[in-house]
């Protein structure tokens, strides 16, 4: 038997390699690529992700899995080579079961429906994009009956993005927080006329916004020298090796906070791929080790450290240097609350800390029910404006400003939406954990010093990168098994402080 590892192993090199580059390619398309490249573009990316297919669903590979499987059954399970062994049959079966004729179908009605959809939301027009809705929809089902799963349906769904999850832990943990936020989102509503002059409601110049995103990104640990920030229409962070791992932001002379706050956040997913061992490059174990648990890091950088009061006693004197003229006159405290408004708003990507996860929840619960057929696609419009006046007391004039607003659905990406309230759910834990272990953080912070908080994430987090499935992980982090509370607790803590609402805290249902 001896032997079979180093097969496997050389046979995951390919393919995570190649999956390497279609990270670059991919970056390169949304960052560098003329308009005109699309359509070769495309057919490269496919070529890629082609042959990594067949090479991980080859008879070859299922021989070296298996034999490999023996090699390390008396290893301990949380040793490197058994981890990449288990993280090879993840990989194995979820491609392995799918028909490849229905992934190529699944891939052409996408590439429609994205078209669709653009059009669709442009013209404020769902009925226009019901058709391909529906044809994503039912593709999709297919792929996860072929995958199969343990109790719903929507279980092969999350297990894309947060593997071993189920939809029914969603439901409990979404259940548990939902009251105490729309509670809490409705006293912030109730509480009185939001700020009257707003110190980011002004124009700052680009050039100058750029040299302050990169000091951000820079305070927060992220390594120029294995990486670099670009412009895209949309911020992302994208990996190809933990010695290449690359931003981007984007900017608007009136909307400073939006390119600072990306910027963090992108470096929040940036440090946890350049903390990832650079020994597992190019293997399964590479990178974040699901989508909640990426999204985490960057929340937490973004919106405990970068949102606080101790991170910007630091920094704010510098903006201050950098726009004598725009924050003439304003306090770091003006400042903090300015970063830290609550208002209902139509549109997810827009949203605070507050009311963000009211909008992942409402998704959730639409596509946990189209998903079971309790719910016809045709119906999502009428759903989705009755929940949003329930959580958050607004309700969306027109489909573009409701459920047109994001392309998941287009791009068959369901089971995704719940990952963005896990990881802040999970950021808040974690936070709590950090309080507990590092009790100077804030006085750190106040000093620009993150050096103690990072070697902390790197120590319980980033060096594990994908080795273990994210509830082994959070378990080993926290000490505990992922749970809502924390992220209540803070939330009730830092916005009742900052709206008056006096200590008493939601009930916590
Ligand atoms: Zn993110």
């Amino acid at each position: 038997m001896a032997g079979s590892l180093e097969r496997l192993k050389e046979r995951t090199t390919l393919i995570w390699n190649l999956r390497g580059c279609g990270s670059l390619l991919g970056w390169d398309q949304l960052v560098k690529m003329p308009p005109g490249g699309a359509e070769a573009r495309a057919g490269q990316k496919a070529a890629l992700s082609r042959v990594a297919h067949e090479a991980l669903i080859s008879p070859d590979f299922l021989r070296d899995l298996e034999a490999a499987e023996q090699e390390v059954a008396e290893l301990p399970a949380d040793s490197d080579d058994a981890c990449l062994v288990r993280a090879s049959r993840r990989a194995y079966d979820r491609s392995a079961r799918v028909p490849g004729r229905l992934v190529a179908e699944l891939a052409s009605t996408t590439a429609r429906a994205y078209e669709a959809w653009v059009e669709a939301r442009h013209r404020s027009d769902f009925p226009f994009f019901l058709p391909h809705f529906k044809k994503v929809l039912a593709l999709s089902r297919e792929v996860v009956e072929h995958r199969g799963y343990p109790e719903h349906p929507y279980d092969a769904f999350l297990d894309d993005y947060e593997p071993g999850i189920r939809a029914s832990q969603v439901r409990t943990l979404f259940g548990g927080l939902k009251p105490g936020l729309v509670e809490l989102a409705r006293k912030v509503r109730e509480s009185g006329p939001e700020l009257s002059h707003n110190p980011l409601d002004q124009s700052f110049p680009v050039d100058l916004q750029r040299q302050f995103a990169a000091r951000l990104a820079r305070s927060v640990g992220y390594d120029f020298t294995r990486g670099r920030m670009d412009v895209s229409e949309h911020p992302f962070c994208s990996a190809s090796s933990s010695r290449d791992v690359r931003i981007t932001t984007r900017y608007s002379e009136d909307n400073m906070v939006s390119a600072l706050f990306g910027a963090i956040h992108e470096s929040g997913h940036a440090v946890y791929e350049q903390g990832s061992p650079s020994g597992f490059d190019g293997t399964p174990l590479k990178g974040g080790c699901s989508l909640g648990f990426h999204e985490s890091q960057s929340r937490l950088w973004e919106n405990y450290v970068g949102r606080s009061r101790a991170y910007w006693k630091f920094h704010y004197p510098a903006l201050v240097a950098l726009f004598p003229i725009q924050l003439q006159g304003y306090s770091l405290d003006d400042f903090y609350r300015a970063i830290n408004q609550v208002r209902p708003t139509l549109i997810r990507v827009e949203a605070d800390e507050v009311t963000y996860s009211l909008h992942v929840m409402l998704r959730f619960e639409i596509e946990y029910h189209m998903v079971d057929g309790t719910l016809a696609p045709e119906d999502v419009p009428h759903e989705w404006n009755q929940r949003m006046e329930e959580y958050l007391g607004v309700r969306p004039p027109d489909d573009a400003q409701g459920c047109l607003q994001d392309v998941h659905w287009s791009e068959a990406l369901i089971g995704y939406f719940p990952t963005y309230c896990l990881g802040t759910m999970l950021a808040a834990q974690i936070w709590e954990t950090v309080r507990e272990g590092i009790p100077g953080v804030d006085e750190q912070l106040s000093r620009g010093d993150t050096s103690v908080l990072l070697g902390w994430l790197q120590d319980r987090i980033y060096r594990h990168a994908s080795k273990f499935l994210p509830d082994e992980l959070v378990e080993r982090c926290t000490g505990k098994p992922l749970h809502y509370r924390a992220f209540l607790t803070y939330l009730e803590d830092k916005y009742g402080d900052l709206y008056g609402l006096g200590r008493q805290r939601v009930a916590h249902v």
